[in-house]
């Protein structure tokens, strides 16, 4: 491995600069320490499964309550005998049923004398479920500071808590008025969570620690402030972005300032790129520390999704950054995958569980309700676990062991999923061979984050590209990049750059010496006219850079939505425009799939991967009520072999179906 070439990828190539080559190798050799270690349990996506672990402590369920987490009444008699179920006898049920992961009650942000009380329940639990082969990872909120309890503990405990442009405290959002935030600049703070989370992964028995709501809001607190202009202060070139060089006395920008479409305020992107900055900043204190303390620890954590760019600029996270300290990833999200007909939408989890699968880290992508599903999707239970299964993500049963009417776990819901479970895990077993394959995803769709958080244009842009690709069956990943870092993956053949109109020149002469050397490439819309800030070039360079190659097809007019796209807690993402120019272009740069797909409906995703010479074609139907029949693949020369389509009742008679298509 060359130290540094793996030095360049990283950010502390900007602190090395300039410094011996001795020092830079003692940085490298940090560096590479804090890359996910080896050593760490790997998590086999296809064998792991996670479940509900009963997160909350009981005083969460008293001062909240109402029904919340876990489906559980907050305010009953029960929930402490139903707690003491559960940390007895729930992990023999998760064993029964083959559920061998989930994160578990350790700390809500309520002061860590006061929680440490439960903890004998709790390592009641860890050891149980260690006794029945279920890893635990110790839930650890980041967001709050439940100030009713902690104050007797931390006194200055307001020093801590995130302020808003006026002053006033911050409290969780949703509601939550007993919940502060904490301010993300207070040290302080952080180095209290160190010896907590330490704790968990070593006496605590933990196999690690999973922290959740990671992310904060937009403190304007004089610390934040002061070490804003800290920040300011550093920055080259002040006055060629902000206008002026003395940013002393520069405010931190209100909240509002985050709405725009397009972000081209210098001040709110450097106060974006700093927050984000911090949150990668303490994650990777945290990885330094948990592996000191325990090198075999899982650092995990639950963000928000890595193409929610809105959340992203609200939230104070730069999720595609933020991966890369972690082991795993848990990203909760509404999309339930479906369907709609009267909309025409389909809701799926495609795009970031392949973005996550392309990062490396493998991901639980939890996408049930908190504590029940409608009976609608109750009929369709296998259909997120056959999406996760297909596109790399952990399946995740979040709602089996959670309390019936009146007793401590719904029986008939155990037994009407036991046989389904049963025939999903045979089904794994059989075919694991080829769900081991490696993704086909020859067509690469360019995925700046910081140009979508910055730009709704290069956000919708890459959405549409999604979208089209998505629903014409098209076998598309993802080349992800940096203004400042850009390597496009071996196994492409074509990368679609679809209205990306915010390009670094960096990138600009990547893609361009790229296609010089032959690559076919797709761009649309205005993509490179403005640089990595936004700031619009006078006539679109690259335009000009990339005129006259054969292998480029550079069309004007950008695809887009026939109406909304949001990709927040729930996506909605209506229907392109027009999907026939990108596929026609896809033909005219000369791609061609080496089969041919008749008959496939769009609302059934197509999750292809390359066995040997041959492919693996797994049809993931969303709407389930509908059968699938008529699908066919033709592939001259090739053996095509079809497996009946694998459902669950008559109200879902096919959720998925394979079609092997052989070597030539
Ligand atoms: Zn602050």
């Amino acid at each position: 491995m060359d130290i540094l070439e793996e030095l360049k990828k990283t950010r502390l190539m900007v602190l090395a600069r300039g410094v011996q080559k001795d020092v830079l190798l003692k940085v490298a050799l940090s560096v590479l320490a804090l890359m996910p270690a080896e050593n760490v349990q790997a998590f086999d996506s296809l064998t792991t499964r996670w479940t509900f672990g009963a997160h909350e402590p009981i005083t969460m369920y008293r001062r909240k309550g109402v029904r919340t987490t876990g489906g559980i009444e907050g305010s009953s008699k029960w929930v402490a005998s139903w707690l003491d179920w559960f940390d007895t006898e729930s992990p023999k049920l998760m064993k029964e049923l083959g559920l061998n992961w989930c994160h578990c009650r350790f700390y809500k942000g309520m002061g860590w004398e006061f929680e440490k009380r439960d903890f004998p329940n709790v390592k009641r639990f860890v050891d149980a479920a260690h006794a029945n082969g279920v890893g635990t990872l110790a839930y650890i909120q980041f967001m709050t500071l439940y100030y009713e309890n902690m104050l007797a503990e931390i006194p200055n405990l307001r020093d801590w808590a995130a302020r808003d442009h006026e002053g006033n405290m911050m409290y969780y959002y949703g509601g939550g008025y007993y919940r502060w935030v904490p301010c993300i600049s207070c040290d302080e703070w952080i180095d209290y969570l160190v010896p907590i989370m330490r704790f968990a992964v070593t006496e605590g028995g933990f196999d690690g620690v999973m922290f959740d709501n990671a992310f904060s809001r937009h403190c304007h607190c004089e610390r934040c402030q002061r070490k804003f202009r800290e920040h300011l202060a550093k920055l080259p070139n002040a006055a060629e972005r902000f206008g002026f060089d003395d940013l002393r006395f520069a405010l931190i920008p209100p909240d509002a300032a985050l709405d725009a479409a397009e972000i081209k305020d210098a001040l709110v992107q450097e106060w974006l790129f700093w927050r984000h900055g911090q949150m990668n900043d303490i994650f990777a204190k945290f990885r330094r520390e948990l592996k000191k303390a325990n090198p075999n620890a899982v650092l995990s954590c639950n963000s928000q999704g890595a193409r929610n760019p809105r959340g992203m600029r609200g939230l104070c996270v730069n999720v595609p950054e933020l991966l890369k300290n972690l082991d795993l990833y848990i990203a909760q999200n509404g999309d339930y995958p479906n369907y709609d007909p009267a909309k025409d939408q389909i809701r799926g989890r495609a795009r970031i569980l392949k973005i996550y699968r392309t990062m490396g880290v493998p991901a639980v992508a939890l996408c049930d309700n908190d504590s029940s599903m409608t009976p609608e999707q109750e009929k369709f239970y296998l259909l997120p676990l056959v999406e996760d299964l297909v596109l790399g993500g952990m399946p995740t049963d979040r709602t089996i062991v959670s309390p019936g009417a009146d007793c401590f776990y719904d029986k008939a819901k155990v037994e009407r999923r036991r046989p389904l479970l049963k025939a999903f895990n045979d089904f794994v077993a059989d075919k694991r061979a080829m769900l081991e394959a490696k993704p086909y995803e020859p067509v690469k769709l360019l995925f700046t984050p910081q140009a979508t958080i910055l730009s709704e244009r290069c956000h919708r842009g890459l959405g549409v590209a999604e979208e089209i690709c998505l629903r014409r069956h098209v076998p598309f990943g993802y080349l992800i990049s940096r203004p400042d870092e850009l390597a496009v993956p071996s196994d492409t053949q074509v990368i679609v750059i679809s209205d990306q109109t915010c390009l670094s020149d960096f990138q600009r002469e990547r893609l361009v010496a790229w296609a010089k050397a032959g690559g076919k490439m797709i761009v649309t819309g205005d993509s490179g006219r403005c640089d990595e800030l936004n700031r619009q070039h006078m006539k679109n360079p690259f335009k000009a850079q990339l005129a006259g190659l054969a292998n480029v097809v550079w069309r004007d007019e950008a695809d887009a939505f026939k109406g909304v796209f949001d990709t927040s807690w729930v996506n909605k993402i209506s229907a392109p425009k027009d999907c026939d120019r990108l596929v026609a272009d896809l033909e005219k740069v000369g791609f061609t799939m080496p089969y041919e797909l008749k008959n496939i409906p769009e609302w059934v995703m197509l999750e292809a991967r390359a066995v040997g010479d041959g492919y693996a074609l797994n049809f993931v139907n969303y709407c389930p009520s509908r059968p699938m029949e008529g699908i066919e693949v033709v592939a001259p020369g090739r053996t095509v072999t079809r497996t009946v389509p694998f459902g669950q009742n008559e109200a879902a008679p096919a959720i998925y179906q394979l079609f092997e298509v052989g070597a030539k």
